[in-house]
């Protein structure tokens, strides 16, 4: 594995509007690393993945990205943030991964077309390709969105809740989808799941975020610390 660091999060702090949400985040991310991101709902999972995507800047600290490398995200959110009121085709939905990259007001070019064929080849949905989006079952729609983020050619893979509100069977094959990219695209992965049955043991960091800090530990000490979470406080 390379172990450039191709992300680096140094005394940074997260949050809106100068309110922080969680401080003293001091973590990196290892090209080619499987990087679990864990804890309660509100807790600020998704604004780290915001903060670590440039979207919202962040309150204190430094990000440094690429060492050397440049650093190309795909972004997966969670699922119910993509509206379904437009008729989008499956298709459609991924060729939205290449916009970054089309020249204004110009066709899209056939090379294109040829590559989210591929994207969607990859997450076994090309047959689906004319389908409408809004058309599809849970985890369908979610093997979409993992296509429209490969379609922006990235080398880090965001993923928010990929296996949230899927049943049992489809969550296990989303998860097994992840790891063959993770594998075969040797993209490096960050993923916020709630799911502790379906971490693979062999991730090679858990990140909690518990009481306002991340915390990095083992599969174990991060279940504990979960558990901890839930228990209600008085009053
Ligand atoms: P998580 O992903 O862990 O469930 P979020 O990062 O989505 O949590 O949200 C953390 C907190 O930030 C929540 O209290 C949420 O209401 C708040 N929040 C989210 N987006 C914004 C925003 N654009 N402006 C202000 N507060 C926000």
């Amino acid at each position: 594995m390379n172990t450039d660091n191709c992300i680096t999060l140094e005394n940074v702090a997260i949050g809106y509007s100068g309110k922080v949400l969680v401080k003293d985040i001091n973590f990196s991310l290892k090209a080619g690393e499987f990087v679990v991101l864990f804890g309660p709902n509100g807790s600020g999972k998704t604004t780290l993945f915001k903060t670590i995507l440039r979207i919202i800047p962040p309150i204190q600290g430094s990000i440094r990205y690429g060492d050397g490398h440049p650093t190309r995200f795909g972004y997966v959110p969670q699922r119910q943030f993509l509206d379904e009121i437009y008729p989008f085709t499956v298709e459609e939905v991924v060729l939205m991964g290449t916009f970054g990259q089309a020249k204004p007001f110009c066709p899209t070019p056939k090379t294109n077309r040829v590559w989210i064929e591929q994207c969607l080849k990859d997450v076994g949905m090309l047959d689906l390709r004319k389908k409408l989006f809004s058309e599809l079952s849970g985890g369908q729609k979610q093997r979409i969105l993992i296509a429209r983020a490969l379609a922006t050619r990235p080398n880090v893979l965001l993923l928010d809740e990929p296996i949230t509100g899927i049943d049992i069977i489809a969550q296990k094959k989303i998860i097994e989808l992840i790891t063959e990219l993770h594998k075969k695209r040797r993209l490096t992965i960050m993923m916020v799941t709630h799911e502790v049955h379906h971490i693979p043991s062999w991730v090679n960091k858990i990140i909690h975020i518990h009481h306002y800090k991340v915390v990095l530990g083992s599969l174990e000490e991060i279940i504990s610390l979960s558990r901890i979470d839930e228990i209600p406080t008085e009053g």
